[in-house]
């Protein structure tokens, strides 16, 4: 393909997006397929002839889009979806466009300090601890983006790994893997799957702690845990707790359970704010984050609220230097003049892979687009979206909420019945024309119900009950309730 015809396409594509997102509510947020239904209708092997771009997207509209669940429309109230805007698409256009790879400064140079710069604009639209921020005065931290949170939490383990076990080691020549037999993370019952799994990457014991009846961590159980821990003669040595946990949005008491971290020697304190920590861009919201200042490293997607198109996960350590200890190697051809300068970061330090894009084009284009004030907006009206939502629910005595709602999840069921409760959401699901998914909470079976889409009105909201309750009414009506 020649510049000119990458610009005609280019262009074609983007008239297709456009009118993919013009028309999205006029078509089912769920498709009509079965599994297995794509290979039938694409090719065994790759072309032996060069194609015209015209058949590509032919094909796209017709094969592709039809097995498409559209996170993107005002009926998907189903995961903590994957984030999209104009100014965020565009800005993965240019980062890909331009395909420059942000590993270390001498390599991209803007796409380096670009990256540092939107992490600390970020850390302070958040209003995170001072520390976090790379130019604040007397600060060893900074952000860095990683494609996931799942990836972020691994890598704050690895990096509390490798740091306890250097302060254990000391002087000593043990093999490293002496001490891992020892070692102890614990998070709650109710965190993201993504801990138990980084737990069982990197070999470590874990400990889920039990939740309370709002899906919090219970603090005074995870006291007693690290301390018996201790008396057997293990060391804990990391703790997670969650701002907005997938289940029910539950903030952790993170000021309780960092405090109580940092009486444990070793002990390195992770917050997943994954959802969560975004709403604190209303100063209101802060409330739920006393005690971040505890944290010595942090993670935020902010794709799942603050319209940054994904792969678009911060993460925050309060000393770059552990990080880096713990990342990096230093072979000759990635070594420049320029790497022990404090301005001159080389991100391939900073996480696991070595080529990454240019992951702040999205969030500078986002983020000068809508303003710190636009954003704010945004978060507020998805937050006043699911009290709306709340209330209907609530207004009826055939339906149970079970979650405090103060972000954009609602956990709602049938009241004393899970096989209704579930059978309401099959209904539903099976429509295809609204998509929520499953929680359990409080050993109860109960339905996520999420408000996160750009584009929701409150009319959304008001046909989406609709819908519920009259399912509701023809399955209590079978029943004979
Ligand atoms: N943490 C929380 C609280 C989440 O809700 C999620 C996903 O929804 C994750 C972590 C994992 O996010 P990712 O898909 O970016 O790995």
């Amino acid at each position: 393909m020649n510049v000119e015809e990458f610009r005609k396409h280019g262009k074609a594509l983007i008239d297709f997006i456009a009118d993919y997102s013009a028309n999205i509510e006029s078509i089912d947020v769920l498709p009509k397929v079965e599994p297995g239904f794509l290979s039938p209708l694409i090719p065994d092997e790759i072309s032996h002839d060069p194609e015209p771009f015209e058949n590509i997207m032919k094909d796209v509209s017709e094969k592709i889009m039809p097995g498409l669940t559209h996170e993107h429309h005002p009926k998907y109230f189903a995961y903590y979806t994957s984030g999209v805007s104009f100014p965020g698409t565009l800005g993965d256009i240019l980062a890909s466009g331009l395909s420059v790879g942000v590993f270390n400064w001498i390599n991209c140079p803007a796409g380096t300090e670009l990256e540092n710069i939107v992490m600390d604009w970020f850390a302070k639209a958040l209003g995170l601890p001072k520390y976090f921020i790379s130019d604040s005065p007397g600060s060893v931290g900074g952000g860095v983006l990683q494609n996931s949170a799942s990836e972020c939490i691994f890598i704050s383990l690895l990096v509390a790994r490798a740091h306890v076990i250097e302060q254990l080691k000391g002087d000593s020549d043990l093999h490293d893997s002496v001490f891992l037999p020892k070692l102890v993370a614990y998070t709650s019952e109710d965190a993201h799957y993504s801990m138990e799994k980084a737990a069982k990457m990197s070999l470590t014991r874990i400990r889920l702690i039990k939740t309370d009846s709002r899906g919090k961590m219970r603090v005074d159980v995870f006291k007693e845990a690290v301390l018996n821990d201790i008396n057997n003669g293990l060391i804990p040595f990391f703790v997670m707790a969650t701002l907005g946990t997938t289940g029910s949005a539950a903030y952790d008491n993170v000021y309780e359970i960092g405090k109580f971290s940092k009486t444990i020697p070793y002990m390195w304190f992770h917050i997943d704010g994954a959802y969560g920590a975004n709403a604190f861009i209303l100063p209101e919201m802060r409330r739920f984050g006393e005690g971040m200042e505890y944290a010595d490293s942090m993670n935020v997607n902010a794709c799942k609220m603050l319209l940054v198109n994904f792969e678009s996960s911060a993460m925050w350590v309060k000393d770059v230097m552990i990080m880096k200890k713990a990342l990096s190697a230093n072979p000759v051809y990635l070594q420049h003049d320029n790497e022990n300068k404090v301005s001159a970061i080389d991100y391939r330090n900073y996480g696991i892979s070595l080529t990454r894009r240019m992951r702040s084009a999205k969030f500078w284009f986002v983020f000068r687009t809508y303003g710190l004030v636009g954003l704010q907006n945004h978060v507020r009206k998805l937050l006043i979206l699911a009290k709306k939502f709340e209330k209907l629910v609530l207004d009826d005595d055939r339906f149970e909420v079970v979650n405090e709602v103060h972000l954009g999840l609602v956990c709602f069921r049938l009241k004393h019945s899970d096989d209704k409760t579930e059978k309401l959401l099959n209904i539903i699901t099976n429509s295809r024309k609204m998509f929520m998914v499953p929680a359990r909470l409080n050993d109860k079976f109960v339905i996520r119900y999420c408000v996160m889409y750009e584009y929701t009105e409150e009319r959304h909201i008001i046909e989406s009950w609709k819908v519920i309750t009259e399912v509701a009414t023809h399955i209590l009506g079978q029943s004979g309730c």
